[in-house]
């Protein structure tokens, strides 16, 4: 992976820049720059035709001043070290900047998903929890579903953990199912967070929401709900979403004249997030490229599939009617592509601020979780509405103050909160 595409050096570089401008004594800032704890597990797995197949994954705790460390689990054929370390430091941001008691932690396991049975994936899943569990627990890591993770996954998971430790131990792993502890509202909470950011994006952009357009790179978890709710929430229009094809392995732009039904295309999407192209086009979606979906004229872009899309040789094809770019996804745009939206005034929602609603939410769960008491779908979206809304206008704040762009005053917000945390407890 070149330098300038590795997410972790990117992640450094945005952490530097932050603190130059917030002027981070050099320890705090040293110690910022690097995971706290890493583990790096190589694992065997019985598949269903007798072989055994050698898994390695990674769990990644970055920094725990503020809390237990919290962070997704992804399985990926192209997840590496510093995939996961880069998540794990945006995680920390994250949590910082809706200002949950938490740090940041990510993981992940090198493998497709889509070419395992559903006992190979129970396999694998309940192995990696094997090699993981002495350093997870409610009060010290949680992990939760990410890319090509699922509820059934964190079920197998905490089932795993909970036979190793030998009591319940819910809180462990966020994003379970309602039957085991999960929270309502979990799944289409990433979404809806990005979505309130939108909104108040907006607003302070001074646009009627009614009848703007969106145009989505992703069609799985969060960007179903991206996609709905922006229809829901805002009355808007989704003129595409982009998505990746397992079978021919090439990604498309499905569009229709008049704005997409959401609720149409998840019917005919598998669990993976990948649209039937066939029912589609029988439907009268227009297919193209999968590229396309950048260069819509539409007024918000979210990119909500993968890192590193919006490049220095990809940002020139963004449309001139485009105003805000809502990163969904986590690291989608590179430093040389946000130079690019700076200089043409797009007003950039960045990542660990627009997903923050699926961790707020698992943190809800944890809360719940430790209750022992459950709440309704309302109270949970309602929560969740005002800890991305403060969180979003606390980052725009900070951003008018310093004179930086969004990324800089998400950085500032939370890596304040971090250092301090720091502070406190006399490490630096
Ligand atoms: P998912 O696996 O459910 O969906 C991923 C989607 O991206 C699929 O539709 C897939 O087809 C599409 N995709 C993959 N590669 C593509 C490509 N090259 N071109 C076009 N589409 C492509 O994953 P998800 O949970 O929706 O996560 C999406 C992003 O949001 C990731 O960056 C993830 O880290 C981030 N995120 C997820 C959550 C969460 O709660 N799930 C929370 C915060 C951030």
């Amino acid at each position: 992976m070149s330098e300038e595409l590795n997410p972790f050096a990117i992640a450094q570089q945005q952490l530097d820049q932050a603190a130059e401008i917030m002027g981070l004594d050099a320890a705090t800032h040293e110690l910022l720059r690097w995971p706290m704890y890493e583990l790096h597990v190589t694992f065997p797995v019985r598949m269903d035709d007798g072989t055994t197949q050698v898994f390695h994954g990674f769990r990644v705790q970055y920094n725990g001043a503020r809390g237990p460390t919290k962070g997704g689990l992804r399985f990926h054929p192209n997840e590496t070290i510093d995939t996961v370390r880069a998540l794990a430091a945006w995680m920390t941001w994250k949590t910082a900047v809706v200002d949950i008691p938490l740090g940041g932690g990510k993981g992940g396991v090198v493998c497709n998903p889509k070419e395992l049975s559903a006992q190979e994936l129970e396999r694998l899943s309940r192995a990696y929890i094997r090699h993981v569990a002495r350093v997870l627990g409610p009060d010290l890591d949680v992990p939760a579903p990410d890319v090509a993770t699922n509820p059934q996954i964190m079920s197998w998971m905490v089932d795993e953990y909970e036979t190793i430790v030998g009591r319940h131990a819910p809180g462990v792993i966020t994003g379970k199912p309602i039957p085991l502890g999960g929270s309502a509202g979990r799944g289409p909470a990433t979404g809806i967070g990005t979505i309130v950011t939108i909104r108040e994006a907006l607003k302070r952009l001074d646009i009627e929401p009614q009848g703007t357009s969106v145009a989505i790179q992703g069609f799985g978890n969060v960007a179903q709900s991206a996609a709905i709710n922006y229809v829901n929430m805002l009355g808007g229009v989704v003129m595409c979403v982009a998505c990746w094809d397992h079978q021919d392995r090439t990604s498309y732009t499905y569009a229709k004249q008049g704005g997409i039904d959401p609720h149409f295309l998840a019917s005919i999407a598998d669990a993976y997030g990948s649209i039937d192209k066939e029912a589609a086009i029988q439907a009268g979606y227009e297919v193209q490229d999968g590229d396309a979906w950048l260069s819509f004229d539409a007024d918000v872009l979210i990119p909500a599939a993968i890192e590193n899309v919006i490049t220095g040789q990809t940002v020139g094809q963004i449309s001139p009617q485009v105003k805000i770019l809502a990163e969904a996804a986590n690291g989608p745009t590179t430093p040389e592509a946000d130079q690019v939206l700076q200089e043409r005034g797009i007003y950039v929602i960045p990542d660990f601020l627009c997903n923050a609603g699926g961790v707020t939410v698992s943190y809800f769960e944890q809360v719940q979780n430790t209750y022992g008491y459950y709440w309704d779908e309302e109270t949970i979206f309602e929560r969740l509405d005002k800890k991305m809304t403060s969180a979003f206008h606390a980052v725009h704040d900070m951003s008018q103050k310093y004179q930086v762009h969004n990324r800089m005053g998400a950085y500032i917000v939370a890596v304040a909160r971090v250092a301090e945390a720091c502070k406190l407890r006399g490490w630096v």
